[in-house]
């Protein structure tokens, strides 16, 4: 999953920015409403957490702009002025969700799995395929039942995949949304991790195959089994 952070306080900026790392996100921040603007139309993001008081072009003005595009990325808006009419602008203006500040932690992050579920139609909180069950709340994932220990990034893959359950998706996109901006977009390093994951959570020799397929020349699917 990657999020937007937008957000003109550096602390603030930084402190979400690590913490969602460390949840797997891959995270860009932008420290203003028109640096906001462009990365969100620059490349592709499952979920923009934008900050109303911004600089500038505020909030309001950055989420208006970005539907004004056809842009339709899932917003959550932080906003610091707890009124009723903030909120009414808020959704108004387009964003799908609001988080008063001070908010907490542990909220913020339900509200972003919220968000990202519904993006993506109609998903359960907890992800299964072929025997696997991912828990993106809890962080864990089984195997019939038996707890698999995965890297940050093989857990951010196999998510990504889950979700997409039954639709292909490209290397390019698995980059796009699993590895930071800052990575060279070599598509061998999805290769490698793909075949990592693959030795993780397949049992060699089941019944039924693969449970990630490669498309030769596409990418990658988990196929939806009865
Ligand atoms: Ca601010």
């Amino acid at each position: 999953m990657r999020v937007l952070v937008v957000e003109d306080e550096p602390d603030v900026a930084e402190a979400l920015a690590w913490g969602l790392s460390a949840e797997g996100y891959v995270v860009d921040v932008a420290g203003n409403g028109v640096d906001g603007l462009w990365k969100a139309a620059e490349s592709p993001h499952d979920v923009i957490v934008l900050d109303v008081m911004l600089p500038g072009m505020d909030g309001y003005q950055v989420c208006r702009a970005l539907r004004g595009r056809g842009i339709w990325t899932p917003i959550l808006m932080l906003t610091a002025l707890d009124e009723d009419l903030d909120h009414a602008e808020g959704l108004d203006s387009g964003a799908d969700d609001y988080l008063p500040k001070p908010f907490s932690y542990p909220v913020l992050l339900a509200h972003l799995r919220s968000l990202t579920r519904r993006a993506l139609g109609a998903r359960p909180a907890v992800l299964t395929a072929a025997g696997l069950a991912l828990d993106p709340a809890a962080r864990t994932v089984a195997r019939d039942g038996a707890p698999l220990d995965l890297t940050v990034r093989e857990f951010a893959v196999l998510e990504y995949l889950l979700r997409a359950a039954g639709r292909v998706v490209s290397k390019t996109e698995l980059l796009e949304h699993c590895w930071d901006a800052h990575f060279d977009g070599d598509p061998t390093a999805v290769e490698v991790l793909v075949h990592r994951l693959r030795r993780k959570i397949e049992t060699p020799g089941a019944a039924g195959g693969s449970i990630v397929d490669t498309v030769r020349g596409q990418g990658y699917v988990i196929r939806e089994r009865s």
